[in-house]
């Protein structure tokens, strides 16, 4: 690891200023610390957000919940509340790495983590997004890729967070130039959809200050599979949040990880659930629809199978 400053911050505008050009926002660590031990990132400067004021509450609401983008996993896994209001996002934060991990990880870290390529993340390795030139997993070994994007690189997001609040309608507050932008998970993810060589939409310097989630849905649920129980990512994971009238699902939002650069959201399959039940061939014909266009690399077409158990063991969990 090379040397490097380490200055905590006090206050989110002295925060940006301590970043300089060279910096690197620090919270709990999990993702930074890899990255700069294998040398992937490079930072002069590392400014400890951790001591930043009120990032680090849970303040319900009747319309909308707040959370602090330092409140950690654990936290969010914790909290009775959440487990009740959004069940979702509870299931989504007990299934992060394993319990150490979470305790120490936050929501904001948890959202801004870098791909885990396996090439990116290999030290001698300089492909597309580390501005290299050629992406070494369309060739090479793709079990853990996208069978959707919308460039060259097949990296998907893994945030369980991402998914789960992709579903849930939430929104982050983002500071950025001084100034607190509103920005959907999909805006959050988006330039991602496009650029090979970003992460997520963030710009230098911009600050995760919490994120708003509406209650307007009252049931969420969110499942994984991965290789290992514990301390792995997902091979694919989905989230679902509506309401149930009489049965019937309302304003329903489905999203998928894992499987794209971005949260993996269809407006079809959204629109196709509304009003219905979910029975058999609705949950069938609405994971047609959310992995419609699935373009499976050469090692990754099991996630297809596994997509759609997910779809629709999810969906059927709204109804418990
Ligand atoms: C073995 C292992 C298994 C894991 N399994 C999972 C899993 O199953 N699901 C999952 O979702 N994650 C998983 N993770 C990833 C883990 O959840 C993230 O690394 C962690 O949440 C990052 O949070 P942190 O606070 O430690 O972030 P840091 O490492 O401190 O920061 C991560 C990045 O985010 C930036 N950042 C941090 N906070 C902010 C902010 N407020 N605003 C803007 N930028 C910010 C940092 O500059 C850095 O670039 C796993 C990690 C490990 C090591
Ligand atoms: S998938 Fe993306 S991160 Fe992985 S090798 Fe290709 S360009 Fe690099």
């Amino acid at each position: 690891m090379k040397p490097f400053e380490f200055v905590t911050a006090l206050s989110t505008e002295s925060a940006r200023e301590l970043l300089g050009p060279k910096g690197q926002y620090l919270a709990g660590g999990n993702d930074l610390l890899g990255r700069l031990k294998d040398d992937i990132t490079e930072a002069t400067r590392l400014v400890n957000i951790k001591a930043l004021p009120d990032l680090n509450r849970i303040e319900p609401g009747a319309d909308h919940w707040r959370i602090g983008a330092l409140v950690t996993i654990a936290q969010i896994e914790d909290h009775p509340e959440i487990r009740k209001v959004f069940p979702g996002l509870h299931q989504a934060a007990a299934e992060v790495g394993s319990q150490q991990i979470r305790n120490v990880a936050t929501l904001g870290g948890n959202l801004a983590q870098h791909s885990r390529c396996w090439y990116y993340r290999h030290r001698d390795i300089q492909c597309l997004k580390k501005r290299g030139r050629i992406c070494y997993a369309i060739e090479g070994d793709n079990r853990y890729h996208a069978l959707f994007t919308g460039n060259v690189c097949i990296s998907p997001v893994v945030s369980n967070l991402a998914i789960a609040l992709t579903a849930l309608d939430a929104t982050a507050i983002v500071l950025r130039d001084g100034q607190e932008r509103r920005m959907s998970m999909a805006e959050l993810y988006e330039l991602a959809w496009d650029n090979p060589t970003a992460h997520h939409s963030l710009r230098p310097g911009d600050l995760i200050l919490r994120v708003e989630i509406p209650t307007q849905r009252r049931r969420s649920a969110y499942l994984q599979i991965s290789e290992k129980h514990a301390f792995d990512w997902a091979l694919v994971s989905c989230a679902a949040a509506a309401n149930l009238e009489n049965g019937r699902l309302r304003n329903v939002r489905v999203a998928l990880g894992c499987i794209s650069p971005v949260p993996h959201q269809v407006a079809a399959a959204n629109q196709f659930l509304e009003g219905k039940a979910p029975d058999d061939d609705v949950l069938d014909h609405a994971a047609d629809l959310l992995l419609a266009g699935a373009e499976p690399q050469t090692h990754n077409a099991y996630k297809i199978p596994m997509a759609r158990a997910l779809i629709r063991r999810t969906l059927r969990q709204l109804q418990a």
